[in-house]
């Protein structure tokens, strides 16, 4: 006999609450997660609808208190079987309860104030704010605050406050005065209408080159024919990948059906969402990171009643409850961010794969670097690969120059910037064109050890440096641990103890002491701090306001700076020498991303690769732009070591705040695993990359397989373990399938 637990009402506030029933034995093949069922329910059995959640052999409760389901409800579109479906898939493939999955999918109501907005739009006819911007222009210390007010404001009909005032810097003063002149006027809403470009404000008119069309002509003529499929669009930077998606969400928001749009958060800037805003209009609602609950829920609120066509957002945007999904984009497709950190932790990529299945959607996946995962898939069929290999107008990719750093080092220039790259600046400085400098963040941090004795001061609650602070501080980025900076080394009492300032900020020192008349901006962690704090910095750069822009990866993903014209990786080894086989990829990625950046103008680009090891494949293949010989390169390495995507991999961990109690729990589970599956390819336990992160102790141990359903059956039979376990009920397990990066 089966039993199914049912959920009533999928009211968003208690899924855990569900109903036990059992499984009539003529319907056990048609009882499944998502399906609609009909129940006798209540006093009087009151026949009502429900989904169900769960299947399973043993009843929860006495079985002379159950009832019976009724019946199946055949044919049942509803976008709930769908989304607890998704979320039966996330608990199967990637390890959690299935409330936990559950509520990824479906996001909770909660109650909260309404907070009311500002909106800022002209109180003047457009041609009078031409007028007034005009006059504002002939004065010479005209406030610049109120020149990009005006600016925006004949652009589009509304401008949000937060918007104005962060991301536009627009100081709130500038606009009161406008406000009291009455020239614009401030208004408190409810809800957000989204901007409308004005009428004769043109719309960038673009008409899709010859590649383009062709391979937005054959995803749409699939989509007629009704051939559902995945497309990997790989694509040169500045190939113009977003404008194919546009020109296919058009053909599929034509035929009365639904689009998702994953970007990643941090590519989420000002422009992009405008691209979105002014093509579809009323149609597109954006989700972002900083929303509230309750503001998410009310946009997929939208999303079910059908006000809103599209939904841009990043991985959590894949839930948005569509009755009609016809397409789900994913931009950026190689981005780590698409693993979900928290449990289930799902890879966005193949989530969207089964839901378009479950929908009989169509996916296109987009990159300039594609994940292994990805192109491999593509070569094996698996996928459509469409290839996008000259940039949409024609420009030349920069020019490619690799520096040997170690030839610096014995013609006696000890500088972080080469000769070369100090030349090409002077260069591009004397030409007012704009450089952008990269340095991997993991570079030198800024932590603090001692000279003499080569003690590094660690938190005493994570196993990890402490940083030094302008204050006078030392603090843990972790748990957010801070004490006085140490005077004298706690080890061996040498007064010679300091720290290595970040390398960016180290960079930007050097940068201003060699050019004195650059004008210099700096964007990392630090200095992104607020929640806009990166947009302020990368608009400030769009606008010309500084010359040279330093930065950490961050300044590398999908901007588009037309006056760009020379960027200089500072030191493209320090990723390659990171411990997990990610390594390469994510060089590549980065300096295949970071040469992008430049000549993406009229002006041609030129790149600079300053390295230790200018004969590494992930160097050499990034600098020739030569994608197709990288792949070939790493796919032989991950073959030979049976890393993904040619094996898989499943990592446990088990944490507790008792040391001997993880690392005990952990033995007694690698146990099992071994006593259950004598063959399957074990390693650990061992301590995690962070043995010890905020007082809890970390273990790891990593199964690997070619097989992810054996690694699925681990996972299950520990699930099942750890359920009855009785001991060690103190730590907690929890898995990570395909892990990216290490545990
Ligand atoms: P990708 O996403 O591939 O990096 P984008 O779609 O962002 O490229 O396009 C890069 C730039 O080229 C954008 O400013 C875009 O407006 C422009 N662009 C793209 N396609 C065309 C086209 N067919 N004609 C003119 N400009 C285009
Ligand atoms: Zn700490
Ligand atoms: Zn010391």
């Amino acid at each position: 006999m089966k039993y199914a637990d049912i959920i009533i009402d999928i009211s968003h506030e208690r899924l855990d609450k569900t109903f036990e029933y059992i499984v009539p034995t003529e319907l056990e093949q048609q009882v499944f997660e998502g399906v609609q069922v009909v129940i006798p329910f209540g006093k009087g059995d009151r026949a009502i609808t429900g989904y169900v959640v769960a299947v399973h052999d043993k009843p929860s409760f006495d079985v002379t208190k159950l009832k019976p389901i009724a019946r199946v409800v055949k044919d049942s579109i509803a976008i709930e079987s769908q989304l607890i479906s998704l979320a039966a898939f996330l608990k199967r493939n990637y390890g959690s309860t299935m409330n936990q999955a559950l509520k990824t999918v479906i996001p909770i109501k909660k109650k909260e104030n309404e907070k009311l907005k500002k909106e800022i739009s002209l109180n003047i006819s457009l041609d009078q704010a031409k007028i007034e911007l005009t006059e504002l222009l002939t004065k010479k210390n005209h406030a610049m605050g109120k020149e990009r007010l005006f600016k925006e404001l004949l652009e589009i009909d509304v401008l949000d406050w937060e918007l104005a005032t962060k991301k536009l810097q627009i100081p709130s003063a500038n606009i009161r005065d406008l406000e009291k002149k009455g020239i614009i006027k401030v208004e408190s809403v409810r809800t957000f209408r989204n901007p409308h470009l004005n009428k004769d404000a043109k719309a960038k008119q673009i008409i899709l080159n010859e590649q383009q069309e062709a391979a937005a002509e054959q995803i749409k003529a699939d989509i007629d024919t009704g051939r559902r499929k995945t497309y990997l669009i790989h694509g040169v930077t500045g190939s113009g990948k977003t404008e194919v998606y546009m020109d296919v969400m058009e053909h599929v928001i034509n035929m009365g059906q639904q689009v998702i749009v994953l970007i990643p958060e941090i590519a989420l800037t000002y422009q992009t969402v405008m691209r979105f805003y002014t093509r579809f209009g009323d149609r597109v609602s954006i989700l972002n990171s900083r929303m509230s609950p309750g503001e998410r829920f009310d946009q997929f609120e939208r999303a079910k009643a059908g006000e809103i066509s599209i939904m841009v957002g990043p991985r959590s945007a894949l839930f948005t409850p569509f009755a009609k999904l016809g397409l789900i984009i994913i931009d950026e497709e190689h981005e780590s961010s698409y693993k979900s950190e928290v449990i289930p932790r799902y890879h966005a990529r193949e989530t969207a794969v089964y839901r378009a299945s479950l929908a009989g959607a169509t996916v296109i996946l987009g990159s300039a670097t594609p994940s292994l995962e990805a192109y491999s898939r593509a070569k094996s069929g698996e996928y459509q690969l469409i290839n996008l290999n000259s940039r949409a107008m024609g420009q030349d990719m920069a020019k490619c120059e690799i520096v040997d750093l170690r030839e610096e080092l014995q013609s006696g220039n000890r500088s972080m910037i080469s000769r070369r790259l100090m030349e090409l600046m002077a260069d591009r400085l004397e030409k007012h064109q704009q450089i952008m400098l990269f340095l991997n963040r993991r570079g030198l941090m800024g932590f603090v050890s001692c000279r003499a004795c080569g003690h590094v001061l660690k938190c005493p609650h994570c196993d990890v440096s402490l940083h030094l602070h302008k204050d006078g501080t030392m603090k843990c980025h972790y748990c957010g641990y801070t004490t006085k900076a140490a005077k004298v080394c706690p080890s061996c009492g040498s007064k010679y103890i300091g720290s290595f300032k970040a390398g960016t900020q180290r960079l930007e020192e050097i940068v201003k002491q060699t050019f004195p008349q650059a004008r210099v901006l700096r964007m990392d962690a630090d200095t992104t701090k607020g929640k806009d704090g990166h947009e302020e910095i990368l608009s400030a750069f769009a606008a010309h306001e500084a010359d040279v822009l330093i930065g950490t990866q961050m300044i590398v993903k999908g901007h588009d700076f037309a006056n760009v014209t020379l960027v200089g990786i500072i030191a493209a080894d320090i990723s390659l020498n990171e411990s997990d086989y990610h390594s390469g990829e994510r060089t590549f990625q980065l300096l295949t991303q970071a040469v992008g950046r430049a000549g993406r103008g009229t002006e041609p680009g030129v790149a600079v690769i300053q390295t230790y090891q200018p004969e590494n494949y992930a160097v050499v293949t990034a600098a020739a732009q030569d994608y197709d010989s990288f792949y070939q390169q790493e796919f032989a390495y991950r073959r030979l070591l049976s890393y993904p995507p040619c094996s898989h991999i499943l990592g446990i961990q088990v944490t507790c705040d008792k040391q001997q109690d993880a690392v005990a729990q952990a033995d007694i589970l690698a146990n099992l695993i071994k006593k259950n599956d004598s063959e399957i390819v074990i390693m650990g336990p061992e301590d995690a990359y962070f043995a010890k992160l905020k007082d809890v102790y970390r273990r790891v141990i990593y199964l690997k397989d070619d097989d992810y359903d054996r690694l699925v059956r681990v996972k299950d039979i520990v699930d099942k373990f750890l359920l009855e376990q009785k001991q060690y009920r103190n730590t907690t397990t929890w898995f990570d399938f395909d892990p990216i990066g290490t545990l």
